[in-house]
């Protein structure tokens, strides 16, 4: 009889989200009259920018004529986009990055979990903690992260670094040395973010110890202090430690579009010699067909003088609530962080309720509902976060509601 693989059944089970889900559903049941506000999840709710738009309808027409219809898209991506990512991702913030060391995606999950894939089975890994839960997960899957101790939900081969108020966010380096560092900054739940200077000496501990850094970028759209940097390359020596990952769904609403991309530098090599540049090539070509070309011709879009426009303006918006937010639970006596460098803040909950204390009390007294910190690791525990991802008017309602308790 075959078997599954066993790696997934120690996943543990009760997903953040779901139970979130089930406890909102319950409760809006339970009281029809109520208006619960959502700023839990870290959607989108704008829609896509009008240059994205025509973009996509001028790339289906082609795809409906003979002489520009295209089959399978080049498997790292399609030249027009590499080309357009390099220039303004990178050579725009002196960043030598060349498109062949840009690798098109369907989004900075699917790299951030697939990316393991490439490295020894028994790497060592390191997250923040609080941590977005794909690069757990992933090497979970992967058999890499030992047993999971139910009372703190931690793994007992997983490196977890502390990153809370008495660190201002900041990861201290591991006591004992990593393979693999994940680093998320701005940082998805905190809504903190790293100098350069700080940046720069993580790039220089993984040059120093042999470590390679997963650095996600995700939110880099919404930086707003000068000294942080938008790209790990931006620090010396990051081509031979550090993959980035980016994403268009946050700073250009595309996550039900589906697009992303690792860079993986030429200069980056193992131990022995062995280019990941080349092996992550390869595994693309094995695993994957390439993202849509319609969809490779929206992101183009996003580079364009008008689209560059109109997704300053979507971040925008959104910060406006992030600042709304942040001021106003301030001003109720909250601790807050966060939401300066990104759509999330971070907030301490009052009179140390726990997180999911604090979770139901904020959803029975005001039907607001957010992430309980304590969901991205035993760190956030105390801590919880609402997203800048909602509507002015529900922003707005919410922290009123919060600030009237
Ligand atoms: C939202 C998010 C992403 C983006 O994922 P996509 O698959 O590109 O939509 C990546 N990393 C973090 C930490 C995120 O919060």
């Amino acid at each position: 009889m075959f078997r599954v693989n066993e790696n997934y059944l120690k996943l543990p089970g009760s997903y953040l989200f779901s139970t979130i889900a089930k406890k909102v559903g319950a409760y809006a049941a339970a009281h029809p009259e109520e208006s619960v506000i959502r700023l839990g999840i870290g959607d989108v709710t704008l829609p896509l920018p009008p240059a994205v738009i025509t973009a996509l309808h001028r790339a289906v027409d082609e795809m409906g004529a003979a002489e520009t219809f295209r089959g399978y898209a080049p498997d790292l991506g399609y030249e027009f986009l590499r080309k357009a990512i390099a220039e303004h991702d990178f050579a725009e913030r002196g960043c030598e990055i060349s498109p062949d060391e840009i690798f098109v995606s369907d989004g900075a999950k699917s790299d951030s979990a697939n990316i393991q894939e490439i490295f020894a089975a028994d790497s060592r890994i390191a997250v923040c903690d609080p941590v977005y839960p794909v690069y757990v997960d992933s090497n979970v899957m992967a058999g890499r992260t030992g047993s999971f101790d139910a009372d703190t939900r931690t793994w007992s081969d997983v490196i977890y670094m502390p990153c809370t108020a008495e660190n201002g966010f900041v990861p201290a380096f591991p006591e004992s040395r990593p393979d693999l560092i994940y680093l998320c900054f701005p940082n998805n739940p905190t809504g903190e973010a790293l100098t350069k200077a700080q940046l720069q000496d993580w790039v220089d501990y993984a040059n120093r110890e042999g470590c390679v850094i997963i650095f996600d970028a995700a939110y880099e759209a919404y930086i707003s202090r000068a000294d942080i940097p938008h790209s790990i390359y931006e620090c010396k020596g990051a081509q031979t430690c550090a993959i980035e990952l980016r994403s268009f769904s946050k700073n250009a609403g595309f996550t039900g579009l589906r697009l992303g991309y690792a860079v993986v530098p030429k200069a980056l090599r193992d131990r022995n010699g062995v280019s990941l540049h080349a092996l992550w090539a390869r595994r693309h070509g094995t695993k994957y067909n390439g993202a849509p070309y319609i969809v490779q011709r929206a992101g183009e879009a996003v580079y364009t003088p008008e689209g560059q426009e109109q997704v300053r303006e979507m971040v925008g918006f959104y910060m406006k609530n992030a600042a709304y937010i942040r001021t106003g639970l301030k001003e109720a006596g909250y601790e807050v962080y966060g939401g300066v460098d990104s759509p999330y803040v971070w907030l301490k909950t009052p009179g140390r309720m726990t997180s999911w204390e604090f979770f139901d009390y904020l959803l029975e007294k005001v039907h607001v509902v957010g992430t309980p910190g304590s969901g991205f690791g035993p760190s956030g525990e105390h801590y919880f976060r609402l997203t800048a991802f909602g509507t002015w008017e529900n922003t707005v309602c919410a922290v009123d509601r919060i600030r009237a308790l």
